[in-house]
């Protein structure tokens, strides 16, 4: 490709702030410094990039909203949505890592005891890495049924059972994780180092997007756990699994943001720099037309999330606004690195551009973190029950 002149986007007013402008413009220096020299390195060797986590959480971001009494920010899920947004444009695979971080983070605050709490949550400022253990080979999308087990005796929990396509799972040091008891599902926290737990590469846990390291098979083979790291109300985990996922729902669509957001900056630079027919790509109106809609796609998806993470504070309608602006970010972010991938002609198709990969993390977050297809079901079941008809009966 050839690059005319130095000219800069003017990103601050493409992507005016929706939190201090302060709090973003810090982070962002911090990923251009940290994360965005290690984006593709970390996607192409599919690894998990532990420093960056780490040092993430001496910043305080993967503790933005956790109250200060634990060490955290105490601030709102906007900020936690922004902070999202900008980790993603340099690398979705680190947004993810600080995804299940937050997952089990929000289990614990939502439902932990007073002692799971004390013990765990000042961790989390440390840089305490997490995974959040539902899916098994049989059930994906459906949870209600589970062939990991725990059994109670004298001594607390006993777990047996295997996990599937677990994220973070090459560098976790602890685990939320479904269990079926005799009442039903339940959640159960487990720290990676309890005798029992162990992990290996199965021929399903190397993905083509969100590669934050393998998404390992995860086996618990007689696992104890104490009383207190049953989490929650025994037979209702997956009631309080989905009031979570709710929550990393407004999430992982901020993730999904920020790929789009760094496909259409790489597209919109390339037009304005690339010459052809004597003028710049940007000046046919045809590919003006694309970075249009492009721009109209991303702000729409841009605007529910925030009102998605509004409702995290409020608590108003958090799984229709949760769902939807996933849903919505998914279906944006890959079509916004397709189009881009357009703008940019053979450079777009390289493997040394970028754009491979923006398709392929925008693609794997539609399916990740509940499917196009079960977000869809959620937002139906809260416009049954706005109909007036019923609570959405027989709809996950
Ligand atoms: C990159 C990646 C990371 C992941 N990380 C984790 C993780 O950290 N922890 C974890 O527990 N799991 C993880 N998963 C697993 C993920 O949550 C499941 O893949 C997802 O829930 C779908 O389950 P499934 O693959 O078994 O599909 P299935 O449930 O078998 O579904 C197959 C198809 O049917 C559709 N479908 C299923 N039920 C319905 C329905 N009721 N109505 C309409 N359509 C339906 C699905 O949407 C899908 O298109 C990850 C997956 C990927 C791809």
């Amino acid at each position: 490709m050839s690059t005319s002149n130095n000219l800069k986007i003017d990103t601050k007013n493409l992507w005016p702030s929706n939190v201090e402008r302060d709090f973003v413009d810090n982070l962002q220096a911090i990923v251009a410094r940290d994360i965005a020299p290690e984006g593709d390195r970390i996607d192409r060797e599919d690894i998990y990039p532990t420093e960056i986590v780490k040092s993430l959480a001496k910043h305080g971001y993967n503790t933005l909203t956790l109250e200060p009494e634990f060490g955290g920010g105490g601030l709102s899920f906007l900020h936690a949505a922004s902070a999202f947004e900008e980790i993603s444009v340099a690398s979705a695979a680190t947004g993810i890592c600080l995804i299940t971080i937050y997952q089990a983070q929000i289990m614990i605050r939502l439902f932990g005891q007073e002692s799971l709490k004390q013990k765990y949550l000042p961790r989390f400022a440390e840089g305490l890495i997490c995974a959040y253990a539902l899916t098994e080979s049989n059930h994906g999308s459906d949870i209600t049924k589970l062939d990991t087990k725990a059994v109670h005796d004298s001594n607390g929990w006993v777990i047996n059972g295997e996990k599937h396509f677990i994220t973070s799972s090459m560098a976790t040091e602890f685990y939320i994780l479904l269990a079926e008891t005799e009442v039903g599902v339940s959640v159960f926290a487990v720290p990676s180092d309890f005798e029992g737990v162990s992990k290996y590469t199965g021929e399903n846990s190397s993905t083509f997007g969100l590669r934050n390291g393998p998404h390992m098979n995860v086996i618990f083979d007689n696992v104890r756990v104490p009383d207190d790291h049953m989490i929650g109300t025994e037979g209702k985990g997956v009631r309080q699994a989905v009031s979570v996922l709710n929550y990393s729902r407004t999430l992982a669509g901020a993730v999904s943001l920020g790929v789009a957001r760094a496909a259409f900056e790489g597209a919109l630079a390339f037009a304005r720099d690339r010459k052809a027919f004597n003028q710049r790509v940007v000046e046919f109106q045809g590919i003006q037309w694309y970075l249009a809609d492009m721009l109209t796609e991303i702000d729409a998806s841009r605007l529910l999330i925030h009102r998605a993470a509004q409702s995290l504070d409020s608590g108003d309608q958090v799984p229709r606004w949760g769902s939807e602006a996933k849903y919505k970010a998914a279906a944006v972010a890959t079509y916004v690195a397709s189009q881009a991938a357009q703008i940019c002609g053979a450079y777009g198709i390289m493997e040394n551009a970028p754009f491979g990969r923006y398709i392929r993390d925008a693609k794997a977050y539609q399916v990740a973190g509940g499917s196009a297809e079960i977000l869809k079901n959620t937002i139906a079941k809260c416009l049954l029950s706005l109909s007036g008809l019923q609570d959405g009966k027989g709809l996950r």
